[in-house]
């Protein structure tokens, strides 16, 4: 729309999710493991090969939206009345009318109501997976048990 001519906002609640869920949590890094773990790489490298291939095209992203002059606003927003919604940024809350608002909000992980479950320390969804730090010490017991 913006490459048409038209003066677009896009409104993204975190500086991390340029791109969306595929480029950053998705499909993207998680058949980046996948297939270095095919290669096996181990735990380390495979974590450096997603990141890299993440960080490049969230910036890629970023830099194609900017350059086709998308205002990218890093916030998070919510209707206030039918074309107006509010954004609130680190700066602060501001508005912003449009003829056209297109919601491309996407989902997220449930947590089931089990007790327990969302305060335990060694249950993870796709995200945080994702972002450990460390091989956990199961999964590397059950690496060496099939490797060896
Ligand atoms: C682990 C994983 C692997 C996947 N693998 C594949 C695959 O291999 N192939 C495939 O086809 N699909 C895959 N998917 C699914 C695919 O990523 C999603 O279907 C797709 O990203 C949905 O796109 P979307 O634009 O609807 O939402 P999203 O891509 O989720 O984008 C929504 C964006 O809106 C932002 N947002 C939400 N609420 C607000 C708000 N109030 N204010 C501002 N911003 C907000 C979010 O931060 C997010 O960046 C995978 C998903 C996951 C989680």
């Amino acid at each position: 729309m913006a490459t048409q001519g038209k003066k677009v906002a896009l409104i993204e609640q975190s500086p991390q999710m340029y791109g969306d869920t595929c480029i950053n949590i998705g499909c993207i890094p998680s058949k980046t493991l996948i297939t270095a773990a095919d290669k096996g790489k181990l735990f380390d490298a495979s974590m450096a090969d997603k990141t890299a291939i993440t960080t490049r095209l969230r910036k890629k992203n970023y830099d194609t939206m900017v350059g086709a002059n998308v205002e990218v606003i890093t916030g998070s927003a919510k209707f206030i009345a039918n074309k107006e919604i509010e954004v609130k940024t680190e700066q602060g809350t501001s508005q912003l009318t449009a003829e056209t608002i297109i919601i491309n909000t996407g989902a997220g992980s449930v947590v089931l109501p089990i007790k327990g479950l969302a305060e335990s320390k060694n249950v993870f969804d796709s995200t945080g997976i994702q972002f450990l730090p460390t091989l956990p010490k199961n999964l590397e017991s059950l690496v060496a048990e099939i490797s060896a």
